[in-house]
């Protein structure tokens, strides 16, 4: 009787929400300071997906992302990756294909979702749903628009990515 567990990348440009993401998600907790890191590898959080006990760990990336500066071992053995984008910042957005190959590099195919988070913005949103719409179509890779703020669809991603994981 062993438990599954999921190591989770979580990438983007920086102050799209990641951070924020992982502490909800994990700890259940939002704030709306500006934090670099927060301080640790990863946040774990026990769930159960289709009555299997599964291990979520989500790996933070301590600020790193800001200066192309990832290592090799924020990668290492990751089952699942998030690809998360602002809808305030339209270079974050314009990034995530380049995220995309970064992890597909490093982890080969693994089931990937793309985040377009601060959906509580969306009427300050830079970005046309459409240009979201071709994105993804381009890149196969399915949408979960959120808020981390006010707790829409964060758990949902997850989820998704350890229904993807167990099924495969
Ligand atoms: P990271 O650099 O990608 O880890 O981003 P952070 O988690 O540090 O978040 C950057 C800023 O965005 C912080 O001030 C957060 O409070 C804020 N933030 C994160 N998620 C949301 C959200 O869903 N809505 C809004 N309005 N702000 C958010
Ligand atoms: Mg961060």
């Amino acid at each position: 009787d062993f438990e599954t567990a999921i190591k989770v990348v979580i990438v983007g440009n920086g102050a799209v929400g990641k951070s924020s993401m992982i502490q909800k998600y994990c700890k259940g907790i939002f704030t709306t300071e500006y934090k670099k890191t927060i301080g640790v590898d990863f946040l774990e959080r026990q769930i159960e997906v289709d009555s299997e006990d599964v291990r979520m760990m989500l790996w933070d990336t301590a600020g790193q992302e800001e200066f192309d500066a990832i290592t090799k071992a924020y990668y290492r053995g990751a089952q699942a990756g998030v690809l998360v984008f602002s809808s305030l910042d339209l270079d974050s957005f314009k990034a995530i294909e380049t995220w995309k190959q970064k992890v597909e590099n490093e982890c080969g195919v693994i089931p990937m979702v793309i985040v377009q988070n601060k959906i509580d913005m969306i009427h300050e949103s830079v970005i046309a749903s459409k240009e979201v719409e071709n994105l993804t179509r381009k890149l196969r890779v399915p949408i979960y628009r959120t808020s981390v703020k006010e707790n829409v669809n964060v758990n949902e991603v997850f989820h998704y990515l350890a229904k993807q994981y167990l099924k495969q």
